[in-house]
This record gives C-alpha cells, structure tokens and sequence, in this order.
C-alpha cells in the first residue's frame, strides 16, 4: 500500500548526446573512418585527439582510450605484470567488474574491508600489505576517496603498486590532485552510467613511459603506436614490444567523436550532480534511524550517486523500506540483500574469489543504500525523492521499534 506522492522519473535515463557531440560523429560516420589507425595523412583522428584531452584534463603525461573500464583494469594489470595465481589487492565494497578484471587474467583477489564511511579500510590494508601481493586494484567506489596519503604511505611502504579504478571519480580531487593521479596507473570509464556517455569505453592514464608503452601494445595497437598523441615516444616501445601480446580492445573514432564534447563539459556536470546530491542530503538530514555519509574536506567528489546507512536495521525491515519507495517510485539499491541483484553484488557474492569473513565490512554492507542521481533529475525532483525516502524510513523506523538491534 502506498500513500503520498509519487515520483515519476527514471533512475536510469541519462541526457541526451549534447548536439556538438552528435555533429561530430555524423562527421565520423559520413568519411568512414571508424577504426582509430585508419587515417589521413595529416589526420590525427578523433580518438588520439581525445587521449591528448583526457591527458590534458587530467595533467597525466599519457593517456589511452580503451572499450571498457573494465578492460582498462585488466590491462593496467597486465601492464604491471600481474599473471595467474598472483595476488592483488582490492576492495570488498566495489562493483563486479573490479574482481572481475583480476579474475580475468587468473590472478587472485585479496579483498579489504570497507569502513562506515564507505570507504576502503586503511588499517585492514595494513594488515593485509604483507599478503604477497605487489598491486592493489584500488576502487573509489561510488566517488568515495579514501585518505589518499595515508594509502599511498601504506602501499609504497610494502612496495606496492596502486591502480585506481576511477570509474565514479572522474572530475573528482583529493587535496586537489585529480583522482587517478595517485597511483602509478588511473583506470576510468565512459559507459552511459558513468561521468560521460559513449555507451562503453574507458581511459587509462599514467607517467611511468614503459607500463604505458605496454598498455597501448596489449590494447591492440598492431605496432601502430606512432599514431597515438599521448603515449610515450616510439625508442620506449622498441624495449617492450616483442614481449607483449596483442589483447584487442580499442577505442574507436566514433565513440572518441562523442566523447571529446563531453570533456568540455565535465566541470560544468559534475557541479550540476553536486547540486542535486546536496539537495537528498539536505532532504535526508536528521532522519531517525539514518546516516548519512560524511564527506572529508580534502575530497572533492562528484556526487552522481548518494549512499545512506540504516545502521543496525533488520534485513526484512531494509527489504520492507526498498519495497516501499519503489512503489512511490524511488529506486533504492540495496547492498546488504542476500543475493546480488543488478550492480548490487559484494565480496561475499563472488564465489570465484573466495574470501574469509569480513564481520565489520558485512555489518556496514547490511544496511548500506545506493541511489543514482542521474542528471535528468531536477533539483525539485531531489527534494520529492528526498520526502518520499524521509517518510518512508521514520514509517520503517517506527514499524521496526525498540528490538532494533
Ligand atoms: C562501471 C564500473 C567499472 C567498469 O566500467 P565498465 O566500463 O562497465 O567496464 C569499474 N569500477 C566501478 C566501481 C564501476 O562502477
């Protein structure tokens, strides 16, 4: 049974391609040349235009395009070395395809715990920096930055590497250090649901001139690597190219065509989802029974997402609460369900990468709330979101009563 008003937009629908963007690739589309090494001469094409932007937005000195996000993890992996049977470190909070890049190259996921405030938890990597591992697969899941100098501390102490997966962290800072510029390799992505839309595809940034090298061999580059913008220059891949394969998953023309007059808007997008992130928190704040997630000063995030805690709630009390708000038309993702459903899975879901418990990483997962906060959102929406959630929760909180445990 519901009451009270209905919200009536859609959690998954994005903004349409900006006009620019679709000129561009009907540019793309009307001479032919989708693949990014068939050129002109002269042409640089859209594809090594985009790295040299990516490179120029991020002050990374070389960038590559790549499908995925996804793929962009596997093969900052590979760049690093990792094989099967290695293990990596990387969070218990993250999305699938996180373990799912370690997983895809036989390596081994070691997973750290998650903190309240959802971020991964230092004193658990500590713990954990000794385990053999020479990578940590470092997710900033959901625009959650963890004290960046505090990691790098732990990790370059115990000599490990750090790749960023910053698929939710694209336009974010830490002390104003563009997120994937900590690490010796950032990963990002460009799919629909992510900070700019080409569908699917994904970047990979970084300084160090021989794992780049080898990053823009295994995308596939057929030694055409003279034809790239932003890589290292040719004398590194003299050094690396005969000792690394070819694993095809490149960016192509059309999509880069899409993507460059996304860049250009980035600052501007990522100030228009912390609007509305601001308005849900404002609307959430003081909420019996709820926690919001307190966000550090140094962190300059994107809020394309907002997560609360029900600290302490049952599971059928969350389930009851999630239930509710859909039919009033909000779409809460749960984290703590026993089964994983949509992007929802955690660490104790993926059987392939078994792991031993983690009690304070499960407590906070258990009553852990994800929304998104796609840009077709009015600010006027977030408020309606934010009464129906608020309602809703004092309802639950009242129905649960005092054996709240
Ligand atoms: C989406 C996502 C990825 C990977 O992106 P794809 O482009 O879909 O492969 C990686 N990490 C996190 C946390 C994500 O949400």
């Amino acid at each position: 049974m519901t009451s009270g008003e209905i919200f009536t937009g859609s959690f998954t629908q994005q903004e349409p391609i900006p006009d620019d963007a679709i000129t561009a690739a009907l540019g793309v589309l009307r001479h032919g040349r989708l693949h990014r090494y068939n050129l002109v001469p002269g042409e640089l094409g859209e594809t090594a235009l985009l790295e040299q932007e990516f490179a120029a937005l991020t002050g990374a000195r070389y960038c590559l395009a790549v499908a995925s996000g996804g793929y962009a993890m596997a093969t900052a992996l590979r760049a690093l070395g990792v094989g099967p049977g290695d293990k990596v470190l990387s969070n218990a909070f993250t999305l699938a395809p996180v373990p799912g890049a370690i997983a895809s190259i036989g390596a081994v996921p070691v997973f750290v715990g998650v903190t309240d405030a959802l971020r991964i938890d230092l004193d658990d990597l500590e713990s954990k920096a000794g385990c053999g591992a020479r990578v940590l697969l470092l997710s900033h899941m959901r625009g959650h930055i963890c004290d960046m100098d505090r990691l790098m501390a732990i990790c370059d102490a115990a000599g490990i590497a750090v790749i960023e997966d910053c698929a939710h962290t694209m336009g974010a800072t830490w002390n104003g250090i563009p997120s994937g510029r900590f690490g010796v390799m950032g990963c990002f992505s460009a799919q629909t649901y992510k900070h700019v839309n080409a569908g699917e595809g994904g970047f990979l940034i970084g300084d160090d001139a021989e794992t780049m090298a080898r990053a823009v061999l295994l995308s596939g580059s057929y030694m055409l690597y003279e034809r790239h913008a932003a890589a290292p220059p040719p004398e590194v891949f003299e050094r690396v190219k005969y000792d690394t394969p070819n694993i095809s998953g490149r960016m192509d023309n059309l999509r880069a065509a899409i993507l460059r007059p996304q860049l250009t808007r980035l600052p501007q997008q990522c100030a228009a989802w912390n609007l509305r992130y601001a308005r849900v928190d404002q609307g959430l704040a003081g909420v019996p029974g709820l926690s919001l997630i307190e966000r550090p000063k140094a962190e300059g995030y994107v809020g394309s997402s907002i997560q609360f805690l029900l600290p302490g709630w049952p599971g059928d009390a969350v389930a009851a609460l999630v239930a509710r708000c859909r039919e009033r038309g909000v779409e809460l993702k749960w984290f703590g369900a026993p089964d994983p459903l949509g992007f929802t899975s955690t660490y104790r879901h993926w059987r392939y990468a078994a792991s031993d418990p983690m009690p304070e990483s499960d407590r906070v997962l258990a009553g852990l709330i994800d929304m998104r906060l796609p840009l077709t959102f009015s600010p006027e929406d977030c408020d309606q979101i934010a009464r129906i959630i608020r309602a809703e929760v004092i309802a639950g909180a009242d129905r649960t009563g005092p054996d709240r445990a």
